[in-house]
């Protein structure tokens, strides 16, 4: 049987790199596309001698095409670190809505199934708790966050109107908060925050009171959960993530706890618009995709730190 050929844009990043792996673990080809503005070569450096891997750097905010049968569209290019899209908010913007337009048009031409992956902030700072797909959202439009949130949004709306007017096969992943090995040390998410402080035995920056939440899903649980949505024939948004709910201030003490570290915590300012708690309704995945998280937060958590220890603390 011939190879599927997947298309992954963000493929250099750290869930598109992940994704890749899958992907090719599963018998596709697979062309990564990215613009490493935030991506890394190094996330895919293992891959170089692959003969089913290819890399091109691309920007795919602008027209592009690929020669050839193209079975998948994943469209994961996006910086998505609170820190990364405050340094790049007019390419978040763009990557959000020029970037889906032409990957979806590349999917349209290929008659290829589409996969955006969208995340728990088109929620916003929400009111109902837990998530379901079905909620709006309570978003701020004009804060900082919205260059992402808004970005997002609209990428959703894009993929539902050309499944509408076109017939494209499209899909729409909510991605709640995720971690593991490939999290660049300096995106300025909590985990390698963390991670990085503890292990340079520095404190722990607790944003606010540390009493907003998160729930923490590994990116192995994410990348099974996200397969299992390419490969089904659900068209509806689908939120992948973990359901159990820790406070930051509980996440802290576990990478304290797991480090070994003697940091201290000090509390600085909550970011503008921080959503107090997020905590995805998992339903929708557990019937339509027969999928769940596996990975407790201590063996994530674990393995994790394990990486952190090896891949970055010379880094400083
Ligand atoms: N946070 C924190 N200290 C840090 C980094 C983040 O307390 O050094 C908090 C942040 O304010 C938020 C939560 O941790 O409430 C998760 O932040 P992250 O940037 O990982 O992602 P978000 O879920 O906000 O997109």
């Amino acid at each position: 049987m011939k190879k599927k050929i997947a298309v992954v844009t963000g493929g250099a990043g750290f869930l598109g790199s992940h994704l890749c792996d899958r992907l090719l673990a599963d018998g596709c080809r697979v062309i990564a596309a990215d613009n490493l503005i935030t991506g890394s070569l190094r996330n895919i450096a293992h891959l170089r001698k692959n003969k089913n891997f290819e890399f091109i750097k691309k920007d795919v905010c602008r027209p592009w095409t690929i020669t050839g049968k193209v079975d998948y569209v994943l469209h994961f290019a996006s910086p998505a670190s609170p820190v990364d899209y405050l340094r790049h908010p007019l390419a978040t913007l763009k990557v959000g809505s020029q970037g889906t337009e032409h990957c979806l048009k590349l999917a349209q031409l290929k008659k290829a199934r589409f996969l955006v992956a969208s995340t728990s902030e088109i929620y916003g700072d929400p009111l109902e708790h837990p998530q379901k797909e079905s909620y709006w959202g309570h978003v701020n439009s004009i804060g900082p966050r919205s260059v992402y949130d808004e970005a997002k949004r609209f990428a959703e709306a894009l993929t539902m109107a050309y499944h509408r007017s076109y017939d494209v096969n499209t899909a729409i992943v909510r991605i709640f908060n995720t971690y593991g090995p490939r999290m660049q040390v300096n995106d300025g998410r909590v985990v390698p925050n963390f991670i990085d402080q503890a292990l340079h035995n520095q404190p722990l920056t607790i944003y606010g009171d540390g009493q907003q939440t998160r729930s923490f899903c590994y990116y192995s649980d994410l990348i099974d959960g996200i397969v299992r949505l390419l490969y089904s024939n659900l068209h509806q948004p689908v939120n992948i993530g973990n359901p159990k709910e820790f406070t930051i201030l509980e996440f802290a003490n576990m990478v304290l706890k797991f480090s070994g570290a003697h940091s201290k915590l000090v509390y600085r300012d909550l970011p503008v618009d921080d959503p107090k708690q997020r905590c995805p309704d998992i339903t929708l995945a557990k019937k339509h995709l027969q999928w769940q998280p596996k990975v407790s937060l201590q063996q994530g958590l674990q393995e994790t730190l394990a990486w952190f220890k090896a891949n970055c603390c010379d880094e400083k």
